[in-house]
C-alpha cells in the first residue's frame, strides 16, 4: 500500500477472499484499473466491496475468510458488490461448537508499564477523580440536575482535587415490575456504577421517598461496606426528597449540598499515585461502523487489547449481535469449557430475547453502516470481533455484573453504544476505547473515552473530536502494531489525567439502562 492517495488502492482481508473494499477517499470511477490488472465495471463508493474474481450466482461471498453471504446473482469481477446481492446466510447454531480448543498464542509478559492513577479502599484503581450522585428513581433527576449545577459552580472550586460531580440520572426505580426476574439487570447496573473505581467509593444517594427501587434495595447492607472503614460509612449517605423535615425545594437543594460536601472533602484528599498498567479496565466498543473498523481502527485495538493483557490489565469486550456470528471463534479461544458454555449461555439468552421482540440479530446494522459499506450483520461482526485481539478469553459477564477477575472478559452488553458504555461503566471500567467509522461524538460522563477514527477523511474532518487516527494503516503511513503501540501509550496517558476531547468539550451521553423485564 502506498501513502499517495491518487494510486486506486483495494484491500483484501485474507487471501481466500474473493471481495476487497474500495480504500481511496471519495471511493473510485468506472474503468479505474488496480495494479493487479482488475478494471471496475462501475463506480465504487469507499469501503464499498468490489468482486475480485467471477462469482456465481448462489456461490459463497467470502471476506476475513468468513463466509458474509450468498450471491444472490451472477457477478462479473470489477462489479460492484451492493447490499441487494447479498444474501445473509443463517445464524450459526449453538450447538455442537469448537469449545476452548485453540491454545492462545505465546504471549510475553509486558512489565514496566505505568500510569498515575487514584487507589481506592477496594483495591481498584480510578483513572478519574469524580464525585457521583446516585439516583434511586427518575422522578428526582431535575433536582439532582439543579443541584449538580450549584455544586459544580458553588463548592467545586474549593475541592482542586476533585475532576467532576455527576448525577447518576436513569429512567428506572418506578413504573417497573421490578420482581421481574430480569430486573436484576437494571437493579445491578445502577448499583454498580455507583461503585465505579473513578467514583472513589463515596456513594451518596438521592432518593424520593415512595418508589420500587427503595435505597436498601438498591445497595443492600451486604455491598455497601465495600469502601467502608467504619460502621458509620456503611450506609450509603440517603438524601429522601420526601423526608417530613423538608419545607420547600431549598430546603432539598441544601441537604443534597450539604452531604455533597461531605464526601468532596473525602474525595478531595486522594492523590494520583504510580500504579502499574495491570490495574487499568479497558471496554473496547465501536459504533457508527463502516467497512474500515474492521480493517484499521479494530485491529489495531485487537493488537493494544493483546498488549493490556500481556500486561496483566483486564479488557472487556460486549456487543452481543456483533460477535453472534463468529461465536465458534470465540468458543474456541475460551481459556476453559465452563467459560465457553458461558458465553453460549449469554449469546443463547440474547437470541431468545431478540426473538421475544420479533426480530434476530440482523437487526443491528444501520442505514450508516450500509451506507460506509457494510452490507450485512456477519460481515459487520468479522470487523468488531477483532478489537478482542488474539488472547484466550478468560471470565464472561451477564449485563450489570461488577467484575472481580482480570484478562481478556467477554462482558455480554446490546451493541448500542449508550447501553454498552453504561454495562461497561458498571462491571468496572475506568478506561473506554470507542472506534468509530461514520462518526459520533459519543462521551461518557464518568470515565474517558478515547475515540479511534477508521479513516483519514473522518479524522481529518473531525479532527477535535477523534483522539487517535487510525486511517493511517489504510493509507500506509502506519502499521496495525505501529498504531496499537500508539494508542497503548495514549491509554496511560489518558488514564493518568491527560484529556481526551470528547471531555475536553464536556460531551456527555446519558447512562441508558438496558431493562429487558417489563414496564408496569
Ligand atoms: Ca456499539
Amino acid at each position: 500500500m502506498a501513502a499517495d492517495t491518487q494510486t486506486p488502492l483495494f484491500i483484501r482481508m485474507h487471501e481466500k477472499d474473493n471481495v476487497a473494499i474500495v480504500v481511496n477517499d471519495g471511493g473510485l470511477p468506472a474503468g479505474t484499473q488496480f495494479n493487479n490488472g482488475l478494471m471496475l465495471r462501475e463506480a465504487i463508493p469507499q469501503g464499498h466491496k468490489v468482486a475480485l474474481i467471477e462469482i456465481a450466482k448462489d456461490q459463497a461471498i467470502t471476506r476475513y475468510n468468513v463466509t458474509i453471504g450468498y450471491a444472490q446473482a451472477d457477478i462479473a469481477a470489477g462489479s460492484w458488490i451492493q447490499e441487494a446481492l447479498v444474501q445473509l446466510p443463517p445464524a450459526r447454531e449453538l450447538q455442537n461448537l469448537p469449545i476452548a480448543n485453540r491454545k492462545a498464542p505465546e504471549m510475553p509478559a509486558l512489565e514496566g508499564y505505568t500510569f498515575q492513577g487514584f487507589r481506592n479502599a477496594d483495591g481498584s484503581v480510578g483513572t478519574r477523580n469524580i464525585l457521583a450522585i446516585t439516583t434511586t428513581v427518575q422522578c428526582v433527576a431535575g433536582v439532582v440536575d439543579y443541584a449538580v449545577k450549584r455544586i459544580k459552580e458553588e463548592l467545586l472550586p474549593r475541592y482542586p482535587n476533585v475532576d467532576d460531580v455527576v448525577g447518576l440520572e436513569h429512567s428506572y426505580g418506578c413504573g417497573v415490575a421490578i420482581d421481574a426476574p430480569d430486573a436484576m439487570i437494571p437493579i445491578r447496573t445502577v448499583r454498580n456504577i455507583s461503585l465505579n473505581p473513578n467514583f472513589g467509593g463515596q456513594t451518596m444517594v438521592v432518593s424520593l421517598g415512595c418508589e420500587k427501587l427503595q435505597p436498601t434495595r438498591l445497595f443492600p447492607k451486604s455491598v455497601i461496606p465495600i469502601q467502608a472503614q467504619t460502621q458509620e460509612q456503611a450506609e450509603p449517605d440517603v438524601v429522601c426528597l420526601q423526608d417530613a423535615g423538608h419545607i420547600g425545594f431549598q430546603s432539598m437543594i441544601t441537604s443534597i449540598m450539604q452531604t455533597a460536601e461531605k464526601h468532596l472533602d473525602k474525595l478531595n484528599q486522594r492523590q494520583r499515585e504510580t500504579c502499574p498498567a495491570s490495574e487499568l479496565v479497558v471496554g473496547v466498543q465501536c459504533g457508527g461502523s463502516d467497512a474500515f473498523s474492521g480493517v484499521t481502527a479494530n485491529p489495531a485495538v485487537g493488537f493494544a487489547t493483546d498488549l493490556l493483557v500481556r500486561a496483566g490489565a483486564t479488557v472487556m469486550f460486549s456487543e452481543v449481535t456483533e460477535v453472534r456470528d463468529g461465536i465458534d471463534q470465540l468458543t474456541s479461544r475460551a481459556a476453559t469449557p465452563e467459560i465457553a458454555e458461558a458465553m453460549i449461555r449469554e449469546m443463547d439468552w440474547y437470541d431468545q430475547y431478540l426473538k421475544r421482540g420479533g426480530v434476530d440479530r440482523s437487526a443491528n446494522t444501520t442505514p450508516g453502516n450500509k451506507k460506509g459499506g457494510l452490507s450485512n450483520i456477519v460481515e459487520k461482526a468479522m470487523g468488531s470481533i477483532v478489537k478482542s485481539g488474539s488472547a484466550a478469553i478468560t471470565g464472561v459477564l451477564s449485563p450489570g455484573e461488577k467484575l472481580t477477575q482480570k484478562g481478556l472478559i467477554y462482558a455480554a452488553t446490546p451493541a448500542s453504544d449508550f447501553i454498552c458504555g453504561t454495562l461497561q461503566t458498571a462491571a468496572g471500567m475506568n478506561l473506554h476505547i470507542f472506534t468509530t467509522g461514520r462518526g459520533t461524538p459519543y462521551g461518557l460522563a464518568a470515565v474517558p473515552v478515547i475515540k479511534v477514527a477508521t479513516r483519514n477523511d473522518l479524522a481529518r474532518r473531525w479532527h477535535d473530536l477523534m483522539d487517535i487516527n487510525a486511517g493511517r494503516i489504510a493509507s500506509g503511513e502506519a502499521t496495525i502494531e505501529e498504531l496499537g503501540w500508539e494508542l497503548f501509550h495514549f491509554m496511560l496517558e489518558v488514564a493518568s489525567g491527560k484529556k481526551t476531547w470528547a471531555e475536553y468539550w464536556k460531551l456527555h451521553n446519558a447512562l441508558v439502562l438496558f431493562n429487558p423485564a417489563p414496564i408496569t
